[in-house]
């Protein structure tokens, strides 16, 4: 028997006061869509550190819904990472997202202060320290990690983050289900049969889906573009648009075989109730 979809929230910590007194009201919508889990981000370098913690406690007292804090690890020490580790063993976390993180160029070299230069690090010094307690979540990059030396490379340092011990992969955001289906196919010759679940951004602004897409080396379909382009001050066409290219973004991707949707909420509960309500999954 197929195993069942896997639908999660990822929500990043708020940074201003206004936006932390509206997250609970944003939870309780998402929540009442029944995920899997609520994910929260966490800033690279250890900003956002507390803001995650705190994050993922209004997660628990507003949803009772399992959460997975984002781990960084890049410029970090083993020590901070373990504390970091315990208080979630502690706080009842049963699934870390295990990350490099994004920091200045320098603070990636091999030279660099930090005791963490790669994902595949962190994932075998959870495994080390923490045995099975955590299911372990991991980036895949459909299209490539813009830092990467090549398709090959980036697959072969993700195959490295699988042998370590991860037990999922959410992919980056991206609009190209054949990307999605090609990486697929890499993974099962390749013999890596953790399931890899669809990141998807829903499209509700053009300034915002430029950005995002231009931060992580996503290709955007010139034709998505220019519609995007030409409704990008007429809100409720645009947010129309949108939902219905990730709708069916969604819909080819479930139908192809993906194991669920990683959505990428940005702290608002209306892009993604509709598309669930779309693809009848509310
Ligand atoms: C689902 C998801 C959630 C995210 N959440 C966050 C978040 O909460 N906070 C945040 O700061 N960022 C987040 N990011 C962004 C992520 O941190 C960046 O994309 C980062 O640049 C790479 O992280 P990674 O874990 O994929 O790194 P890695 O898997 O370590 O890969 C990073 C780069 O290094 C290369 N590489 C990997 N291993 C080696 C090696 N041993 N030797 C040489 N090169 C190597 C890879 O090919 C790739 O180019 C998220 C990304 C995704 C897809």
């Amino acid at each position: 028997m197929p195993s069942p979809l896997t639908f999660s929230f990822e929500l990043f910590p708020p940074r201003t006061p206004e936006a932390r007194a509206k997250l609970p009201a944003v939870i309780a919508q998402l929540a009442a869509l029944h995920p899997d889990y609520f994910s929260v981000t966490h800033g690279a370098g250890g900003s956002e550190q507390e803001g995650t913690y705190e994050t993922l406690l209004t997660v628990v007292k507003h949803s009772g819904v399992e959460t997975a804090p984002h781990l960084t690890c890049v410029g970090s020490t083993r020590a901070n990472v373990t504390a970091q580790l315990v208080r979630y063993r502690e706080a009842g976390v049963k699934r870390i997202v295990a990350l490099r993180g994004d920091l200045p160029a320098t603070a990636l070299s091999p030279a660099a202060p930090g005791e963490f230069h790669y994902a595949n690090e962190l994932v075998s010094f959870i495994r080390k320290t923490h045995g099975d307690t955590f299911k372990i979540e991991v980036a895949a990059y459909t299209e490539m990690h813009p830092q990467a030396a090549s398709p090959t490379e980036d697959f072969e340092h993700f195959r490295r983050k699988v042998e370590a011990g991860a037990d999922a992969a959410l992919t980056q955001l991206f609009y190209n289900a054949d990307a999605y289906f090609h990486f697929v196919e890499r993974c099962a010759k390749a013999g890596i049969t953790i399931p890899i679940v669809p990141g998807i951004m829903p499209i509700t602004n053009y300034a915002n889906t430029m950005r995002f897409c231009n931060g992580c080396g996503a290709d955007l379909p010139r034709w998505i573009r220019l519609r995007l382009e030409e409704l990008e001050h007429d809100k409720a066409a645009l947010g129309d648009f949108g939902i219905g290219v990730v709708t069916r973004l969604c819909e080819t991707l479930l139908r192809g075989g993906a194991p669920g949707l990683h959505f990428y909420t940005i702290n608002q509960a209306e892009p993604a109730r509709r598309l669930l309500g779309n693809l009848g999954l509310k």
